[in-house]
Order: structure tokens, then C-alpha cells, then sequence
């Protein structure tokens, strides 16, 4: 009777583990760490091919796109392995981080989950598109989502031509350029340009806005974006996840200069992102929540603008 139960059960444990194993979990079995590093070299510029709108990577099904004027809208012929260096860069210190192999340690392991999502992406037969333009966004870069945009979204047109997954990228907006799309009088009373000026800025090159800012971290920026492909959106109610990142695993703000005050900001968003309870629960969203407010975490983001 007994034996006859342990054989009942035994035999259940072999159907569950049959049908509860994914058909791709022994694709899974290559240590992240290992992956991360055949990417990277698959994302080498000189294996990548030249067409005429860009770089081509044919191992990864990844492209650059129009993006000659990367990052700061300059046009130069190394542009494009400009990007694709800074994507290299950007892939190496973030999975690494949230992998628990970066400068900042070990985080919770929920992260570590993140990163094989993300590298499943990058490594799926989906064609990636890192693509740039000019003056056509609000954002300094923008990524593509799952769902189809909205209508009502101001980037529908941009985002519709541009197949998920991928970066969209203003060189104008990253290069704090001033925008060519304003009325001319707004040129004139507001930012106190004269004639020689608003023709030079309208066509010629275009001038740098008094205050705007040029971003530098720009693996920081890319790796930000590819955060949302995990189809992270930015919340005050839910850990923001690219902001975390980005802030944890990039060394704080590129809005922030005082690098003591960077490593303080970037500290708190690691141990944010160590917090077991915090990761435990994140399962469920409503949980998440309450205890994202309930430990102060909702308050990482407005201190960090505040000190822009
Ligand atoms: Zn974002």
C-alpha cells in the first residue's frame, strides 16, 4: 500500500516536472554572466555592416538608424560607432549591476530576473532599431513598447514608424540645442536672439539653449530607455524601475553635478534595490506599493529633482 502511494507520488512529480519545465529552460542553463559577454562581443563595430542608414549587427538583429549626428546632432563619419560603443557600454555596467557583478554589489535577486529578461530580448530573432532624429521630441530618447501607442500621444506619429523594440533618440534635445520649431518672434522676445542670430540658428547650425542640458552619461540614457522594453513605466506609486537603475547602476543624476551628492542619491537607489521585503512582493502590485510609500522610497525621485 505504502509503496504503491510512493510510486503514485513519484510518478506525479515526474508529470508536474514535464509539464511545469519550460520547452526553453535549458537555453536558460548559459550563466547570465555568459551571455552578457557573447552579446557584447557580438556587438563589436567591426563586425557590424554598413548600410546606408547605419550599422547593421546581423548576429543580433540590431541596428543603428539615421543616426550620423550622434549623440549631440554634429554630423561626424564615426557617429554610428559612436552609439554602438555606447550601447556596449551601456549593456556591460548595467545587466552587470543588476546582475549583483557591478562596483555597487550584490542587489536582491528579483533584478537578476530583470536582466535575463532583457537579454532575452536582445538576443530574440526581433529586429532592435536604435534610431536617431532631430528636433522631433520633447524627450531627450523615448522607447518603443509593447502596446501600439496612443492617438492621443504626441509621439504616435515617430513611434508608429519605428518597430518595437526599439530607442528613438533626439539629437537636439540629448545636445541641449534649442529647437528650430518655434515661431520666429519667440526667438526674438524670449530668447533675446537678433536677425544674424535666428538666421544662423534656423540655417546654419543650430545654437545652444542658455540653460538646457547636454547629456554626458549617455550609456546611462540608453540603458534607462531598454529598461522600459521590461515594459517598466515611470510611477510615483510603484518602484520606477528605470529611474532606479539608472540612478544605481550609473552613478546618480547627469542632471546632478556635486559628486557627493550623486553618491548619496546613488546609495539610497541601490538599497532600494536590495530591499527584500520590497522585492519579495513583487508579485503583487498592491503590496509593492504600500510599501514603496510606507518606506519613504517614493520620495528618492522629487529629492533628486530638487537638486537639479
Ligand atoms: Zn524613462
Amino acid at each position: 500500500m505504502q509503496s504503491a502511494k510512493i510510486l503514485r507520488q513519484a510518478a506525479l512529480c515526474l508529470l508536474l516536472a514535464v509539464v511545469v519545465l519550460p520547452i526553453n529552460s535549458l537555453a536558460e542553463v548559459i550563466p547570465i554572466a555568459q551571455r552578457l559577454d557573447s552579446l557584447l562581443e557580438q556587438l563589436d563595430p567591426d563586425l557590424a555592416f554598413d548600410t546606408r542608414g547605419g550599422l547593421d549587427f546581423p548576429g543580433l538583429q540590431l541596428r543603428t538608424q539615421d543616426c550620423g549626428a550622434y549623440p549631440y546632432n554634429k554630423i561626424d563619419a564615426q557617429a554610428e560607432r559612436h552609439l554602438a560603443r555606447d550601447l556596449h557600454a551601456a549593456l556591460q555596467q548595467g545587466i552587470q549591476c543588476m546582475i549583483g557583478k557591478g562596483p555597487m554589489g550584490q542587489l536582491h535577486r528579483y533584478h537578476e530576473y530583470q536582466a535575463h529578461r532583457l537579454l532575452q530580448i536582445l538576443e530574440s530573432p526581433r529586429r532592435k532599431t536604435f534610431r536617431c532624429v532631430a528636433d522631433r521630441m520633447f524627450a531627450n530618447a523615448v522607447a518603443t513598447t509593447e502596446k501600439a501607442p496612443s492617438p492621443d500621444d504626441a509621439l504616435h506619429e515617430l513611434l508608429r514608424e519605428t518597430p518595437h523594440p526599439a530607442v528613438v533618440i533626439d539629437t537636439f534635445r540629448v545636445g541641449g540645442l534649442l529647437s528650430t520649431r518655434h515661431p520666429p518672434e519667440t526667438y526674438r522676445n524670449f530668447f533675446k536672439l537678433d536677425e544674424e542670430q535666428i538666421r544662423e540658428h534656423l540655417t546654419g547650425s543650430p545654437l545652444r539653449a542658455g540653460d538646457s542640458h547636454r547629456y554626458r552619461d549617455l550609456p546611462a540614457l540608453l540603458f534607462h530607455e531598454m529598461v522600459h522594453w521590461l515594459g517598466f513605466e515611470h510611477s510615483a506609486l510603484y518602484p520606477d524601475m528605470a529611474h532606479l537603475y539608472e540612478s544605481c547602476c550609473f552613478g546618480g543624476s547627469d542632471y546632478i553635478d556635486d559628486p557627493q551628492q550623486n553618491a548619496a542619491f546613488q546609495a539610497r537607489a541601490c538599497n532600494t534595490l536590495r530591499d527584500d521585503e520590497l522585492w519579495s512582493n513583487a508579485y503583487s502590485k498592491y503590496r509593492q506599493m504600500r510599501l514603496w510609500r510606507f518606506k519613504g522610497y517614493d520620495r528618492l525621485k522629487s529629492e533628486m529633482r530638487g537638486a537639479y
